[in-house]
């Protein structure tokens, strides 16, 4: 396995870093996310690059560049302290093409550079979280109209979105899960936006459906199909999830290395102490383990080898060992880290949601698990 990027890669990696060398985005990100707010300016200016389409095929106006190139643009901005899980809803667009209507494809497409929030899909229900069981959501056909209601939480983007992809139960056959193309300016629908300890940037809201009112063709994919394509994305998700926090986790790195080298107590850089050398050395390790698995994990999906529990595997060891390096940042930071707004706190907050969204931790143990078994059966 080479792991050496192509100069197109390379390129792509180059315009990242020129665009974060224009200014100096810190303070920006700061701000948004003490205010709550999604960072829009920073994800056009993205955009503009053409990071919406990395992921989209040439045949959608994509650049169809694969994983391993989106693992090495997102270890580049997040080396540089990007908050890059509020760019998730981007790598995802290729669902449309693959399975929306021209007329759904045609909304998702047309914000296409924008940089605004695109939209999401909505599963969980305060009754169904890990298992999907016991999901209550439903609709039910009445003169030739489709109607939605239920009620659904932790969906992020939810606050800016204008449209989400909300998967119901056939009222009249359970066993029937299909996805819905909802227009959130619709009568019946209310909001109800949710505090998080991390993830600021990004909104996370409650949603309820009272009865609102649905067209035949706003079926997203086929009916009864909404489970299996839900799951065939988590895969990507999951290595989105992975790829972000590592390059988190190389940014805390590297600014508490400059800072061991630089800051001195009992008259000596602290970085000559071995409990801090003990650190450093533990960090290090992390970041080679979670740099190979991002960049093998992007290699097997690019080449058709990736395996079923893969993804689960790499999110599970990703979220912890990025903690644990960002934990080890923050005591060699010291006082600095945990006062005012150093972005290796804002990791630590951000690194403790991701262990839950997207599929928590014992979720990735039971599919990783699962699947080591199968390899043998
Ligand atoms: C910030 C955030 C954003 C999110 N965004 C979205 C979104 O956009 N769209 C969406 O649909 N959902 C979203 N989610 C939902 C997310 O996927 C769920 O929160 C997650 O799957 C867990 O569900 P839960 O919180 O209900 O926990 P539960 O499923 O109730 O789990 C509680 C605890 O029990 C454990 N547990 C559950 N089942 C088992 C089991 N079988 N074996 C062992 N342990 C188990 C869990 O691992 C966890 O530790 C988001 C969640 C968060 C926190």
């Amino acid at each position: 396995m080479d792991f050496r990027l192509t100069e197109d890669q390379d390129l792509m990696v180059q315009a990242v870093r020129e665009l974060m060398a224009q200014e100096n985005w810190e303070p920006y990100f700061a701000e948004c996310d003490a205010k709550h707010e999604y960072p829009q300016r920073f994800v056009q200016a993205l955009c503009e690059l053409g990071i919406d389409t990395l992921l989209l095929p040439e045949s959608a106006g994509g650049l169809d560049a694969g994983w391993t190139t989106v693992a090495a643009v997102w270890e580049e901005l997040g080396r540089q302290g990007v908050p890059t899980y509020v760019l998730y809803q981007l790598p995802t667009l290729g669902t449309v093409v693959e399975v929306g209507t021209p007329a759904q494809q045609e909304k998702i497409l047309s914000y296409l550079g924008t940089g605004k929030q695109i939209w999401n899909f909505a599963m969980t229900e305060p009754g169904a979280g890990s298992s999907f069981a016991a999901m209550s959501t439903t609709y039910t056909r009445r003169d030739g109209k489709v109607y939605l209601t239920g009620h659904k939480t932790f969906i992020t983007s939810s606050a800016g979105v204008d449209q989400l992809v909300v998967m119901a139960r056939n009222a009249e056959d359970m066993d029937q899960y299909t996805e819905w193309f909802v227009d959130m300016s619709l009568p019946g629908i209310t909001k109800e936006p949710l505090e998080k300890l991390g993830l600021r940037m990004d909104s996370c809201c409650e949603i309820y459906f009272d009865q609102v009112e649905l067209r035949e063709e706003d079926m997203f994919g086929q009916e009864g199909q909404g489970f299996a394509r839900t799951v065939a994305d988590f895969d990507l998700e999951r290595f989105l999830v992975a790829a972000c926090d590592y390059g988190w986790a190389l940014c805390a790195y590297e600014d508490a290395l400059r800072y061991a080298n630089q800051r001195e107590q009992g008259g000596q850089a602290i970085g000559r102490y071995q409990l801090i050398q003990d650190k450093i050395a533990r960090m290090r390790i992390a970041l080679t383990n979670m740099r190979n698995m991002v960049f093998e994990t992007a290699w097997k999906a690019d080449n058709d080898l990736l395996g079923k529990g893969d993804c689960s595997m790499l999110k599970l060891y990703c979220t912890q060992a990025a903690a644990a390096v960002v934990d080890d940042a923050i005591q060699i930071l010291g006082g600095i880290a945990v006062t005012g707004a150093h972005r290796v706190a804002r990791f630590y907050r951000d690194l403790r949601v991701e262990r839950i969204s997207g599929g928590t931790d014992e979720m990735m143990v039971l599919t990783t698990a699962r699947a080591a078994l199968k390899e043998y059966r």
